[in-house]
Order: C-alpha cells, then structure tokens, then sequence
C-alpha cells in the first residue's frame, strides 16, 4: 500500500469554514500509523504538485490562474464555504499530485492512498465549493486515461454527492462515476434520474440514500448496483473518492456507519477490481470531520484492502434507494434488467 502525503495539507486553511480544519490532515495520517503500527504493508510517498496539464485535463485555465492568484495575494474566497490561505493553491496542487501518484502506484500494481486537503469532489471544470479547489479524483482519472486507460471508474463513497465529479464526467463515455450519498443534503444534486449525457449516458450511477442509512443500506448499493455496472464496465484503473463523513460520529453527516463498515467496503472494492482485472484501488481522502472517526476509518481502509476478506453481500431487491436507481439505469447495463 504506498501512501501519499505531504504537509502542505496541514498549511491550506479554508478562511470560512474552520469545520475543514489542518487538523484533518495528522488525524488521516495517524489512521495510516494505527495500520502500520499493526504490521501492514505501508510505504510512504512524497507527492509534488503535477504539471500543469494534468490539472487542466479537467479543469478550465482561467479557473487554475484564479486559484493561483488569490492564493498569492495572501487569501479570499470562492464561496460562502470554500476560503484561501496564501498556502491553498500549493496544498490543493499537491493534493492533487497524491491522488495522481495513487493512480501511478495502482497502475504498478500496489493499492495506493492519497492522505491530503483539501477535499476535492465538489470542485467542477470553472468552480470551487464545498471546501473544494481541486477536483483530485478527477484529475487522478485524466492522468490514468492520459496513461492509456480506456475505461475508469470513480466510486465516490462520501456522504455527499460529488457534483464536481459528476459534471466533468457527465458527457464522457470512458468514465464511470459511481455516488451512494445523502439526500436530501448538500450540494443537492445526486438524483437516481442523472445518469449521463451523449457518450456518457448510463456512465453516472446516483443512490440517494436517506439519512440515518447504515452499513445494511450500503451493502445494498453495492451489491444491488456498483457491483453489477463495474462488472460489465470493467474498468482499468478504479478510483475511490473516500469520504468519511458517513460515520455515525461525523458532526456533519447524518449517517450511522462504523469505522469497521469502510473496511469492508475497502476489502469489497479491493476483491471486486481484482475479478475484473483492473488495478488495484487508489483512494482519494474526501470528506470526514471527526477527528477520531477519521483516523478510525482510514486505518479500515488499510485493513480492509491489505489483509480483509471480502463481505458476503448479497442483493435480494426490496431497498427502495436501489431499485429506484436500478430502474434508472436498466436502460444501459443489461445486468440490472
Ligand atoms: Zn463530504
């Protein structure tokens, strides 16, 4: 498992929502140490910002130079939600830089997971929101298609929906993008009907789930859905957007899942790209704001793709959630007919 991360994430503060705290960063990182300290197989990666390129393979250049300039006069904001520091533009980048070294180490063959902030799934092609700047697993899903990828997919288990994500793939027919989130809630997009346009058409899978779901609900969405659509999509290289504000603990999402519920979903993700011949995983560190449920769930994550056994999970229908998008997306992937 190489993970990648550098301290510059502890340096970026969003200068209007302190909830996104520098904190989050050591806190992820001692969920990497829990593992570690456990005898599992970690290495540990430095990340550099990526050049330029990768960055505007998914987003505009007038947008890139906004970041930049804003950073460099010291700080402001995009939104309500999503302030600067002078050190944003270089945390962002370098985040950004983890997530593409994860898709680097899957590509060679060993899981990979970037440990930075700020977040990423929010941020769109032109637009920061939602403590995010940089679309990471997007720029991380260019970098594997400019990497010879035909096929890759996004699983984007945050307890939002990742709206960012969602529009800069959504007219793409080479990328999969995969959201189990809450809603009603922020950003309020995510709905079952959204499933792509022109080539990209069946290439978006939305669960919204309610809140108070718990892990009972998420085996469904995995099992009942992603499951089916990654086995006939067969992705490449499969991302996670690995958010941890789905916790029961979490001050901000309103979900009940357990630090153990991400390792199982780590080691079904894990044991599922394995079936299909992809790479092996690279996570993205999303959202997650209690400090502990943080470094609880990352170190899962870890267990659950190093050393876990795959859940028995098994879909016998009646999860209201999932068959509405089932029946939203049969159209597209015979497996759901
Ligand atoms: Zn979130």
């Amino acid at each position: 498992m190489h993970v990648y991360a550098d301290n510059a994430s502890a340096r970026h503060v969003n200068t209007v929502a302190g909830i996104e705290a520098p904190e989050r960063y050591p806190a992820a990182l001692a969920g990497v140490h829990l593992a570690a300290n456990e005898g599992l197989p970690v290495e540990w990666r430095t990340c550099e910002p990526p050049p330029e390129s990768f960055l505007a393979a998914v987003h505009e250049l007038a947008y890139l130079r906004e970041l930049q300039e804003v950073s460099a006069a010291g700080g402001g904001y995009l939104s309500a939600d999503t302030g600067l520091n002078a050190h944003s533009w270089e945390a962002a980048a370098r985040a950004s830089g983890a997530a593409v070294g994860a898709v680097e180490s899957a590509l060679s063959g060993a899981p990979g997971f970037a440990a930075a902030r700020p977040p990423g799934h929010h941020a769109g092609a032109d637009y920061g929101m939602g403590f995010c700047l940089l679309n990471h697993a997007a720029v991380a899903a260019g970098h594997a298609r400019s990497r010879g990828a035909e096929r890759v997919a996004v699983l984007d288990w945050d307890v939002h929906h990742g709206n960012g994500t969602q529009d800069i793939f959504y007219a793409d027919g080479r990328v999969l993008y995969l959201s189990v989130h809450q809603s009603p809630f922020y950003p309020g997009t995510g709905a079952a009907r959204e499933v792509g346009e022109g080539a990209g058409r069946g290439l978006t899978a939305n669960v919204p789930l309610p809140r108070g779901a718990g892990e009972e609900d998420y085996a469904a969405v995995f099992a009942g859905l992603f499951f089916p659509i990654l086995r006939e999509f067969r992705p490449e290289v499969l991302l996670v957007s690995a958010g941890y504000d789905a916790h029961a603990g979490d001050p901000i999402g309103g979900m009940r899942l357990e630090a153990e519920s991400f390792g199982r979903f780590a080691a079904a993700v894990t044991a599922l790209a394995r079936e299909v011949d992809a790479a092996p995983p690279a996570f993205v560190l999303e959202g997650g704001y209690d400090l502990a449920a943080l470094s609880e769930s990352v170190a899962a994550t870890l267990r659950g793709v190093c050393k876990q056994a795959r859940p028995e999970w098994e879909y016998r229908g009646g999860n209201r959630a999932v068959e509405a998008s089932r029946r939203a997306l049969a159209p597209f992937w015979r497996s759901l007919r």
